[in-house]
Formats: structure tokens, C-alpha cells, sequence
């Protein structure tokens, strides 16, 4: 059987470094045909030289000379700028692209390769929160499978499968919580970065660890499911479950609960989105019950978390309200991990976007980017950037 070609954009990440463990670990089964990234160069050229894609492509055009010239005795192509990104996603050599780069910046690339047909292992949330309507209609006319990598989303993902008769009542998004559960605002006031970045369960970019610290990646999350499983808000439920245990859980309409369950790890999810239908056997280390002597569950706490609501009402309200709840996001948690602003403020800043910027009930796309524009430049005068 021919290898899988994984387009890998974002390969210097956590989800992309993770992702090539598993390329690695089964490489009878896959192969690497673009690798990209932003600023990491070093990394960048090892990993091209260990994979020896077709082609890399480092965003920042500063390095592109380090980067031509290590790889010079190679074949390899190389590129460089944020337009190579569409470039390359429109190469017809790969198969899959694995969409993990952080932020609106995934947006155009993943849906290039979406209007090309390739099938996705979609990792960047942010790509569904600011254009989801787009973005999966574009997959259904063109019948391209968006596989979600988010371990949440792979969770309800495999609950559903087999199920495609059985109309969904609702589903329940498991969240960790984070470094601050249990923590009031009086606490919260004072939090720096580093402690924000110490997530208990999972290790990830600093984006979305100050996300999961604020909640919002959860809101994130809500309008990600919205878009892959075609929900109602009224059907999507967030329940605080700090072990991680759960991934998250299908309630279907006879009253039963599918629940997909491991220990906390990415490479799982990654995986699983490279390989379906197909499970790859693993070596990874397996849940133990009889050494797990208990499952909490509570209520998120959204008069502390108030980024929740705020996510909430975008969901609800829709249009380009959650890309301007993104940009804002976005450029806030840029501040805070500069200690330029404290933790609770990112809220406020997001909240004062939000009632700033125009509603436009069904944008384009050419209207999701002037929103961004406009909710980033807004956020960023309330800053003071
Ligand atoms: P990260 O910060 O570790 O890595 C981001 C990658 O994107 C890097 O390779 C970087 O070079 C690239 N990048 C950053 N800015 C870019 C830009 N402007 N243009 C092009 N490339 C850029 O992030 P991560 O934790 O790997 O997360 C990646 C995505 O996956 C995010 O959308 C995140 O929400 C999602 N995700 C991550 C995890 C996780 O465990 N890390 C879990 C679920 C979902
Ligand atoms: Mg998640």
C-alpha cells in the first residue's frame, strides 16, 4: 500500500513535533511531504533533513538564506513568507495536510488545501471559530474529510462513528479547567505568565495554555463542535472533568452516553486522524482502573471564567462575532505573555471588542478578514500596543 503524504504546516509546534513522532513510529505507513514554520529555523532544518520532505517553508523571509543553505545539498525545495503557505498547500504531491499552526494565520492555508480536496487532520481550532460556515461548506462540496485532531473533538468524532443514523441530543466537552480551577478573581488578579503556562495535564504552545487557563480555549471549543458536528448551541454542554480522563462524551437521543477515554496525550489523537478508519497499534502507556480510583465532574465557574460567556454569546450569536472574539483573544493573550497586561484584563479586552466592532450577520470571506483586522487593531489601541 502507497504511504500516506502528510503535509505538515506548523511542524515546529507541540501538536507538530508530536505528529512527527508518530510519522516516525510508523513510517511504513506515512511519509512527510512539506514541513512548515514561522520562526524556528533550526528546528525546521533538522527536521527536514531527518524527513527529507519535498519541500519546507519558513515563514519569517529573514531566514530563508540559513535555511537554503543547509539544506543545499539536498533536493529539498524551499520557501519562504506568508503567501508560500497557500503556495505550497496547493501542491498536488501530498495526501493529508495536518493543520497545526496557531491562530488565524492557519485559516488560509487549511482552507487552500480544502479547495484543492485534500483531507485534513484539523488541529487549528481558530480556523472553524472565524469561518466555519465557509470553511465546511467549502468540505462538503468538495466531499473533503476534516478530521478534528483537538482531543475533544476526536473524542465525540469516535463516538460517532457508526452512528450516522442516530441524530445526537447533545454533547458534553470534558475541560481540564487548568492551572486556575477553583481560583476567584481576587486570586486571578495577580496571576502572572509563568504560572499560567503551567498546565496540570497536557504540554502545549503558549497560546492555547493561556487559553485553557482563561477557559477560552473551552469557548473555542464550543464553536469548533458547532461547526464539525453541525449543532445547535443549546445542544453543546461544557462540564469541568480536571483529570482528563474523558475526552469528551455523545448523549444520543434514547437517552444513552458514548464516552471516549485514555490518558492524556496528543500523539493518540494525531494519530488517529492520520490513520482512519484505521486504529494504529501503540506502545503508548494504557489507562489503568483499577489504579484510578476516581472521576470528577463540576459546573465551569463562568462568573470567574467569564471568557466562557463571553464565547457563549458569540456562539449564539454567530456571524463574524466569534472571529472578532478571536482576533481579540488573540492579541490579548500577545499582551499578557509580555506582561503587558494581567490576566484578568484579557476579557476585558475581548469584551470591549466585542461590543466595538460591527455585527455583519453572514460575512464572506473578505469580511471575516476585515473583521479580524478591525477587532485586532480595536484590542490593540485598548492596550495601548
Ligand atoms: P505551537 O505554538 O506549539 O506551534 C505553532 C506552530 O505554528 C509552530 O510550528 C509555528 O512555527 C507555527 N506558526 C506560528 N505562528 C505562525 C504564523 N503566523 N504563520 C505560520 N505559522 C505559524 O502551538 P500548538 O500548541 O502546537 O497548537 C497548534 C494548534 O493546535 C493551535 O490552533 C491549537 O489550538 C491546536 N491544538 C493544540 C493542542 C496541543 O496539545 N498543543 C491541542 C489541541 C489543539
Ligand atoms: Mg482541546
Amino acid at each position: 500500500m502507497a504511504k500516506k503524504r502528510i503535509a505538515l504546516f506548523g511542524s515546529t509546534g507541540s501538536i507538530g513535533t508530536q505528529a512527527l513522532e508518530v510519522i516516525e513510529a510508523n513510517s511504513e505507513l506515512f511519509e512527510v511531504e512539506i514541513l512548515t514554520a514561522q520562526n524556528n529555523e533550526t528546528l525546521l532544518i533538522q527536521q527536514a533533513l531527518k524527513f527529507n520532505p519535498n519541500a519546507v517553508v519558513i515563514g519569517d523571509e529573514t531566514k530563508y538564506n540559513a535555511v537554503k543553505s543547509a539544506l543545499s545539498s539536498t533536493d529539498i525545495k524551499v520557501f519562504s513568507g506568508e503567501a508560500a503557505l497557500e503556495e505550497v498547500a496547493d501542491f498536488d504531491t501530498y495526501d493529508m495536510m495536518l493543520a497545526a499552526i496557531v491562530g488565524f494565520a492557519g485559516l488560509k492555508p487549511t482552507l487552500r488545501a480544502v479547495k484543492n480536496g485534500k483531507a485534513i487532520a484539523l488541529a487549528n481550532k481558530e480556523t472553524l471559530v472565524v469561518a466555519g460556515d465557509i470553511v465546511m461548506q467549502e468540505a462538503l462540496d468538495r466531499r473533503v474529510p476534516i478530521i478534528p485532531v483537538d482531543s475533544e473533538h476526536s473524542a465525540i468524532f469516535q463516538c460517532l462513528v457508526g452512528e450516522s443514523r442516530n441524530p445526537i441530543e447533545k454533547i458534553i466537552l470534558t475541560a481540564s479547567g487548568g492551572p486556575f480551577l477553583g481560583k476567584k478573581p481576587n486570586f486571578l488578579v495577580n496571576v502572572k505568565r509563568d504560572h499560567a503556562l503551567q498546565h496540570p495535564n497536557w504540554k502545549m504552545g503558549a497560546k492555547i495554555t493561556i487559553d485553557s487557563a482563561t477557559l477560552m480555549n473551552k469557548g473555542l471549543e464550543m464553536i469548533e463542535a458547532k461547526w464539525l458536528f453541525n449543532l445547535q448551541p443549546d445542544q453543546i454542554q461544557v462540564v469541568v472533568h480536571s483529570q482528563s480522563i474523558i475526552h469528551s462524551m455523545v448523549q444520543f437521543k434514547d437517552g444513552s452516553i458514548k464516552a471516549q477515554m485514555g490518558l492524556p496525550d496528543m500523539k493518540l489523537p494525531i494519530q488517529y486522524a492520520f490513520g482512519f478508519p484505521q486504529r494504529i497499534p501503540s506502545e503508548n502507556p494504557r489507562l489503568n482502573f483499577s489504579k484510578l480510583n476516581v472521576l470528577n465532574f463540576e459546573e465551569p465557574d463562568i462568573k470567574t471564567f467569564r471568557n466562557l460567556s463571553l464565547a457563549t454569546e458569540a456562539l449564539k450569536k454567530g456571524g463574524n462575532l466569534p472571529c472578532v472574539l478571536n482576533a481579540a483573544n488573540e492579541i490579548a493573550v500577545w499582551a499578557f505573555l509580555r506582561n503587558r497586561i494581567g490576566f484578568l484584563d484579557i476579557t476585558a479586552v475581548i469584551e470591549q471588542t466585542m461590543a466595538k466592532i460591527n455585527h455583519i450577520e453572514k460575512p464572506n470571506l473578505e469580511e471575516y478578514f476585515e473583521s479580524d483586522g478591525e477587532a485586532r487593531n480595536f484590542a490593540a489601541s485598548l492596550i495601548k500596543l
